[in-house]
C-alpha cells in the first residue's frame, strides 16, 4: 500500500523537476547577457516577487543580479546556498555567473578571498541538474586543483552547496593507498574534484574510465595548473577529454597566454577580471609590510616575531621542505609559547590532513612551503602571513599573502627580504601591491643562533636537518628564474650557516664546466676538498634536461596516489589532502659555482630534495644522500667531530653551572621559607618540632622528624649495596630493614 504512494510522490517530484528545468532553461535563454558585457555594470533586477517568469509570460533579467535568489538557479542549489549562509553575491560571482549559467567559457580573475569557488561550483551543479544527470551518465564534470588541500576544500564546498542534489562526487588526490577501491567506483562518479596527477593515473590505469560525456571542465588556480609543472600531465588529460564542453578557469593571477587558451580550446571565453580597475592587486583589508633582514638574521627575526605575537594564528612560508622541517623541529625544542605545526609535501597524507584541520581550529604557527600558498581558506582566520624566504615572483607573493584578509576579514603580512633581494619590493609595487617598507627594530631582536648551536650539539638528527636546510635553501635560490633578485653569490653563506647553528659551513661549490665548445651548461656540483679535479662527485642533477623538474615530481606523485571516493553529497567524507607539485619552478639545470675558499668542511652532494616534493622517508635518494655524507673525506670528518666534541664540552660545562646555580637558588628559597615559617610560629608561640617542610636535612632543626628517617640506597662502585650518605648516623642494616618489612607485612595480614 505504501509503495504506490512512494512512486506517486517520486513521479510528482520528477514532474516538478521537469517543469522547473524547463522554466530555468527558458529563463536563462531569454535573459542571457550579451557576450563581452560585464553583468556588474547592468542595472539591478527587480525585487522579490518579480523574479523568474513574470505575469506577462516574460522573464526577469538576471544580468546585474546582486543576490543568488535573483539568478535562474534550481531550488536545490538555492536551498544549499541559503543553508550555507550565502545570500549576497561577491563581485566575481555577480560578473561571471550570468555568463557561466548560459554555458559560456569563462576566464575569471579576482583577488584572493573574493569568492571564486562559488563562481564555478554553482554553474557545475546547475548544468548537471538541468541535464538531469544521473549515476549511469558517469563523469559530467572535472575540477582540477594544484594541491590536495585545496582539492579537499573545494570538495567540501560542493558537499555543502550541493547537499540537496543527488549527484555522486569523488575527491581524487594523491597520498592514499586504496586506489583499487577508487578504481572500482570512479566510473560511477558524476563530479570529480582532483589533482592532475591522480586524474591522469585513473585515465592510464582504470579499466573503462570514461570521460567522453564530460560537460564542464574547471581549473581552479588555472595559471598554476597551466604552468610548466603540470604541463605534461595536463596536456595528457586534455587530450582525452571531449572538445565540446564548457571550460571555466579561475585565479587571482589569471593567465592571458594565448598558448594556454589554445591548449584548452576555449571558445570565445568571457574574460571577467573584476578587480582590474582596482588600485591594488591584493585585498583592501590586507596590511602589508616588508623589511630588510640579512639572511643570517632571518631566524632571529622570525623567532622575535613569533615571541611578540603569541596569541595569533600565523602562517610562515619558507622555500623548501627541509627548511620547514628544520625550523619547526628546532623552534619546537626552544618552546616559544605558542603551538607550532608544519606542513609540506613530504609528509604522510593523514598527517597533512590533521595539521591542516588543526590549524583551521586553533591559534598556532604553521610553517609551510608553497603547498599552502594557493587557494586555502583556513576558516578565514589567519592573522599573519610571514614570508621568511622571498617568493619566487609577484604572483606567488599575491597568493601567499592571500591566505589572510579573506572575504570581509582583515589581515596582515610581513615579508623578510635579504639585502640582495630588495629589487622584489620594486616589482611588487609595480604590480599594484601596496606594501609598506619598515626598518627592522634590531634592538628587540632575540638571537637564536646560539641556542640552535647548542641544540645541534645535543640532537644529531637536527644537525642533519640544519645541513639539509642550508643546502636546499641555496639550491632553491640557484634554481630561481629571476636572477635580478636571486643571486647565490651575493649571499653571506658562512654567516647563514652559522645562524642555523652549524659549527662549520657545509661546503658547496657551483662549478662552471664547459661542455666542449658549447655554451656553458650548468650543474650543481660538490667537490671534495682534497683532489677536487679527480674526485668531482657527480651531482644528482644531470645536465641532460632530466634534472629535477616539476613534471618528474608529478610522476612520482601519481605513483603514490591517493584518493577517496564519496557518493552523494552530504554523506560522510573525509577530504584527502595533498599537493602534487613542488613549490618552486624549475629552471634549466645549470653548472654554477658556489663559494670557493671557505674553511674546509664537509662535502655535500646535492640530492633530489626538491623544494617541496614527495615523501622521501624511504627513498633511494635519501639513502644515497646519507651515504654521501658518511663518505666525506676523513679530514673533514675529523674536523667536524673535533668541533662537536668541543662544543659538547662547552655545553656540558654550561649545563653543570646552570644546574648548580639552580640548586643553590632552590636551597636559598627553602631557607627563606623555613625562616618565615619559624618567625610565624614564634609569633604565635608555637613550639618547635612540629614538622619540617624544608625537604632538606642539612637545614633541618635538630629534634624534628626529618627526612633523615628516609632510607636512600644506591649501588656502590664496587657493586655492594650500601646505605647512602644520609644514613650515616642513624643507619640500619639490610637485615634490619628486611625484618621491619616482614613485621609490617605480617601486621597487614593479621
Ligand atoms: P577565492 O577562491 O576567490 O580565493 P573563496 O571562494 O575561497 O575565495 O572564498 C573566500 C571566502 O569567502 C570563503 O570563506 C567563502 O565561504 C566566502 N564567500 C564566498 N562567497 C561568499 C558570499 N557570496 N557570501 C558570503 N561569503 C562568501
Ligand atoms: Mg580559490
Amino acid at each position: 500500500m505504501v509503495r504506490p504512494k512512494t512512486s506517486k510522490l517520486k513521479l510528482q517530484n520528477r514532474l516538478s523537476e521537469v517543469n522547473e528545468i524547463e522554466l530555468l532553461n527558458s529563463w536563462i535563454d531569454s535573459g542571457k547577457p550579451d557576450s563581452g558585457t560585464n553583468p556588474l555594470s547592468q542595472p539591478h533586477p527587480p525585487e522579490k516577487g518579480r523574479i523568474g517568469r513574470l505575469p506577462d509570460g516574460s522573464f526577469s533579467p538576471y544580468s546585474g543580479a546582486e543576490k543568488f535568489t535573483q539568478l535562474p538557479l534550481s531550488k536545490k542549489t538555492k536551498d544549499g546556498l541559503t543553508q550555507a549562509k550565502y545570500s549576497k553575491m561577491t563581485d566575481i560571482q555577480r560578473a561571471s555567473l550570468p555568463h557561466s549559467l548560459c554555458g559560456r567559457d569563462i576566464l575569471g580573475a579576482a583577488k584572493t578571498g573574493s569568492g571564486k569557488t562559488l563562481a564555478f561550483v554553482i554553474p557545475v551543479l546547475e548544468k548537471l541538474y538541468r541535464d538531469r544527470w544521473g549515476p549511469e551518465d558517469g563523469v559530467g564534470c572535472i575540477i582540477m586543483s594544484p594541491t590536495r588541500e585545496l582539492a579537499g576544500q573545494l570538495f567540501e564546498v560542493f558537499k555543502s552547496v550541493g547537499r540537496h542534489h543527488g549527484f555522486s562526487a569523488g575527491l581524487l588526490i594523491g597520498g592514499r593507498k586504496d586506489v583499487d577501491t577508487e578504481k572500482e567506483r570512479v566510473n560511477e562518479l558524476n563530479i570529480l574534484v582532483c589533482t592532475p596527477g591522480r586524474l591522469l593515473q585513473h585515465m592510464d590505469e582504470t579499466p573503462n574510465f570514461d570521460c567522453s560525456q564530460l560537460q564542464v571542465l574547471v581549473l581552479d588556480e588555472a595559471d598554476r595548473i597551466l604552468d610548466v609543472g603540470f604541463k605534461k600531465d595536463v596536456n595528457a588529460i586534455i587530450s582525452q577529454l571531449p572538445k565540446k564542453r564548457q571550460t571555466l578557469l579561475f585565479s587571482a593571477t589569471q593567465t592571458k597566454s594565448v598558448q594556454d587558451l589554445a591548449r584548452l580550446s576555449l571558445k570565445d571565453p568571457e574574460y571577467l577580471s573584476v578587480h582590474e580597475e582596482s588600485e591594488t592587486a591584493t585585498p583592501n583589508r590586507l596590511q602589508q609590510t616588508a623589511l630588510i633582514v640579512p639572511l643570517d638574521q632571518k631566524l632571529d627575526m622570525l623567532w622575535s616575531f613569533l615571541k611578540a605575537h603569541l596569541g595569533s594564528r600565523i602562517l610562515v612560508f619558507l622555500s623548501s621542505c627541509k627548511q620547514v622541517k628544520f625550523v619547526f623541529e628546532a623552534f619546537k625544542k626552544l618552546r616559544p609559547g605558542i603551538p607550532l605545526k608544519c606542513l609540506h609535501g613530504r609528509m604522510k597524507q593523514e598527517r597533512r590532513m590533521g595539521i591542516y584541520a588543526q590549524f583551521c581550529e586553533k591559534n598556532s604557527v604553521l610553517f609551510s612551503t608553497d603547498v599552502a600558498s594557493r587557494g586555502l581558506d583556513f576558516n578565514k582566520a589567519v592573522d599573519w602571513v610571514v614570508q621568511v624566504d622571498c617568493p619566487e615572483d609577484v604572483a606567488s607573493y599575491i597568493h601567499r599573502v592571500g591566505r589572510t584578509a579573506r572575504y570581509l576579514s582583515g589581515g596582515r603580512s610581513i615579508l623578510f627580504l635579504a639585502p640582495s633581494e630588495t629589487k622584489m619590493l620594486e616589482k611588487l609595487q609595480e604590480k599594484k601591491i601596496p606594501i609598506r617598507f619598515i626598518k627592522a627594530n634590531t634592538k628587540r631582536l632575540q638571537p637564536v643562533s646560539g641556542l640552535l648551536k647548542a641544540l645541534l650539539v645535543k640532537y644529531s638528527d637536527l644537525q642533519y636537518l640544519a645541513q639539509r636546510s642550508f643546502v636546499t635553501y641555496l639550491r632553491s635560490i640557484h634554481k630561481q628564474r629571476d636572477k635580478e633578485i636571486f643571486d647565490v653569490a651575493k649571499l653571506p653563506i658562512d654567516e647563514f650557516s652559522a645562524s642555523l647553528g652549524l659549527p662549520m659551513t657545509p661546503k658547496v661549490r657551483f662549478l662552471k664546466i664547459k661542455v666542449k665548445d658549447k655554451k656553458v651548461s650548468e650543474e650543481l656540483t660538490l667537490v671534495p676538498e682534497s683532489n677536487a679535479a679527480e674526485n668531482r662527485f657527480k651531482l644528482l642533477k644531470e645536465t641532460s634536461g632530466t634534472g629535477i623538474s616539476d613534471e618528474a615530481e608529478l610522476h612520482t606523485e601519481g605513483g603514490l596516489s591517493l584518493k577517496m571516493v564519496t557518493r552523494h553529497f552530504g554523506k560522510d567524507n573525509t577530504p584527502d589532502i595533498r599537493d602534487d607539485v613542488p613549490a618552486t619552478r624549475v629552471l634549466k639545470n645549470k653548472k654554477l659555482k658556489i663559494n670557493v675558499g671557505r674553511p674546509a668542511g664537509r662535502h655535500v652532494v646535492f640530492d633530489d630534495d626538491d623544494v617541496d616534493g614527495s615523501d622521501t622517508s624511504t627513498s633511494p635518494t635519501k639513502l644515497a644522500n646519507a651515504q654521501t655524507w658518511s663518505d666525506s673525506s676523513k679530514l673533514d670528518k675529523d674536523i667536524v667531530n673535533q668541533r662537536y666534541t668541543k662544543l659538547r664540552e662547552e655545553v656540558t660545562g654550561v649545563d653543570e653551572e646552570d644546574k648548580a646555580s639552580y640548586r643553590q637558588h632552590l636551597r636559598e628559597k627553602r631557607i627563606k621559607q623555613k625562616m618565615k615559617l619559624k618567625r610565624r610560629r614564634d609569633e604565635k608561640g608555637e613550639g618547635e618540632g612540629e614538622g619540617d617542610l624544608s625537604g632538606s636535612d642539612k637545614e633541618a632543626p635538630t629534634g624534628r622528624v626529618s627526612k633523615k628517617s628516609k632510607i636512600y640506597l644506591h649501588d656502590s662502585e664496587d657493586g655492594e649495596m650500601r646505605q647512602g650518605t644520609r644514613m650515616s648516623t642513624d643507619s640500619i642494616t639490610l637485615a634490619e630493614q628486611e625484618e621491619m618489612a616482614l613485621k609490617l607485612l605480617s601486621s597487614m595480614h593479621s
